[in-house]
């Protein structure tokens, strides 16, 4: 039997949520406006979320999953082995299984190209067997790619920690940055985490063409000096902002929405930190304590305090739905209306699309960002672990899309009193004006670049058109 036609790309994502939620979207551009075909071929170590079920399960037909048989990581040191590790290795582990997929895949479909996220490059050796194509999908922003990019020049040009560099850092098209700011992976250059960091970095350059979830008009610098050519740097197509525009991923949420439908236009202050951030039992009580001192509305997505890791709950699939004994005494009756705590999960698409939302309080995950700019909703930036205190910086420093609550120098939290002024600087202020428009000016310029002429739009055509001459290549 003759193989189909139709192109076939196998997408390789790492464990988790997040990077899930942008390749789906890629996905579904691919075989709606292409015609392509999709298969997803996830690693994994066994749990894979309801969340990440729900997902997949609502892809169209012509984007297909498989989870390769799980991994074991049992022997990795629980103490030191970063969340970093876990993933690298989790991609690394699955390469046979990965390849046996790709051999079933093979003798039905004509297979183009192997998409894979920042922790897969491992994957391209079973690209290059099969004769498909590498890609990289950098599901975060161009800074970071930049970073990415630069990370093997930097490991050789300094010896100390980043975070001891007495001059910022000169990241390529981007601003000056402190080496403390520098993504959290790099920040501890005896872990092994930095190891597969800098591994990872050094392969990108493997690829035949990076996907970067970002566009022009927000990052222009960077993303100008990322598609000029250098020799040894893959070609870069700006397709974003790419993110879950519509469905929920996990429950309908039906509660938080109707609450939403109540409040006033705008009124609304949405407080999350994406699919696993966690904050200390400490840092939940100023939290309370302060969107309380604000008097504004708010919806609050709650997790479990965890005062080790503020990733804790990145990996850990499903929280269970706990009561709030958590939170200070009499919290919830004392704010019962003005404000919604909601237990780990909301379909926040809806929450930042639905027109009572008028700000959000976030971790700065890149998705986070991106779903809050395509609706014009001004951020707070809290940011915790991965390259989120570099998001934060750009949103505040350079697009100037959010405002920053600062932590008390000696306990490293951030105050109820600094938390209800940084609320109503938002909600109501000048400054929280300010941030508001120009963040209603990207989400024009989202919506422009993704329309039927946008660049990001442009981007995927002309990488589809190649991904097309290659298989007229191969059927000749
Ligand atoms: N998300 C959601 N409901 C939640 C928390 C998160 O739908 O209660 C989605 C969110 O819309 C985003 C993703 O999960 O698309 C989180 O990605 P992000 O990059 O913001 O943060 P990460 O989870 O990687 O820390």
């Amino acid at each position: 039997e003759q193989p189909s036609t139709t192109p076939h790309i196998t997408i390789v994502p790492s464990p988790g949520i997040s990077h899930l939620i942008p390749l789906a979207e890629f996905a579904k551009r691919l075989v709606h406006h292409h015609s392509f075909l999709v298969t997803f071929i996830i690693p994994n170590d066994g749990s894979p979320s309801k969340a990440q079920q729900s997902l997949l399960g609502s892809l169209p037909p012509s984007i297909a999953h498989v989870f390769l048989p799980p991994v074991t990581l049992d022997d990795l040191p629980a103490e030191t082995t970063r969340i970093e590790t876990i993933i690298a290795l989790t991609l690394a582990r699955s390469l046979p299984s990965l390849r046996h997929e790709m051999q079933r895949l093979q003798e039905s479909t004509r297979l183009v190209a192997l998409v894979v996220d920042p922790f897969g490059t491992d994957a391209f050796n079973v690209a290059e067997e099969f004769g498909v194509s590498p890609f990289l999908f950098f599901p975060t922003a161009a800074m970071c790619l930049s970073l990415f990019l630069h990370l093997p020049t930097l490991d050789e040009a300094v010896s100390c920690e980043y975070r001891d560099l007495p001059e910022p850092v000169k990241i390529p098209g981007c601003i000056p940055i402190h080496g403390r700011d520098l993504i959290e992976p790099v920040q501890d250059r005896h872990n092994d985490a930095y190891k597969w960091i800098l591994h990872h970095a050094r392969r990108c350059r493997l690829a035949e063409g990076i996907l970067l979830n970002s566009f022009e008009e927000l990052e222009p610098r960077v993303i100008e000096y990322l598609q000029g050519e250098e020799p040894g740097k893959p070609l870069v197509y700006s397709v974003g902002p790419l993110v879950n525009i519509k469905q929920s991923s996990k429950s309908d949420g039906s509660e938080c929405l109707k609450w939403l439908d109540e409040q006033p236009k705008c009124s609304v202050l949405y407080v999350s930190f994406g699919s696993g951030g966690t904050l200390s039992y400490d840092q939940i009580q100023e939290l309370a304590l302060g969107l309380e001192m604000s008097e504004h509305r708010f919806l609050w997505v709650v997790r479990t305090p965890n005062d080790k890791a503020a990733n804790a709950a990145y990996l850990a699939g499903d929280s269970q739905i706990e009561p709030f004994e958590f939170l200070p005494k009499g919290f919830l009756e004392r704010t019962e209306g003005r404000g919604l705590v909601v237990p780990s999960w909301v379909p926040q698409a809806q929450v930042l699309s639905h027109s009572s939302t008028g700000g959000f309080l976030t971790h700065c995950g890149w998705n986070s960002t991106l779903e809050s700019m395509l609706n014009g909703v001004p951020l707070i930036a809290w940011p915790l672990f991965a390259e989120q205190r570099m998001n934060a910086l750009m949103l505040t420093q350079d697009i100037k899309v959010a405002l920053r609550p600062r932590a008390n120098a000696e306990s490293s939290l951030v105050g109820r009193d600094e938390i209800a002024k940084v609320v109503k600087d938002l909600m109501e202020g000048e400054e929280g004006r300010l941030v508001r428009n120009r963040m209603r000016e990207l989400k024009d310029a989202a919506a422009q670049v993704l329309g039927e002429d946008g660049s990001s739009t442009r981007a995927l055509s002309e990488l589809v058109l190649k991904w097309k001459a290659k298989l007229v290549n191969q059927l000749h």
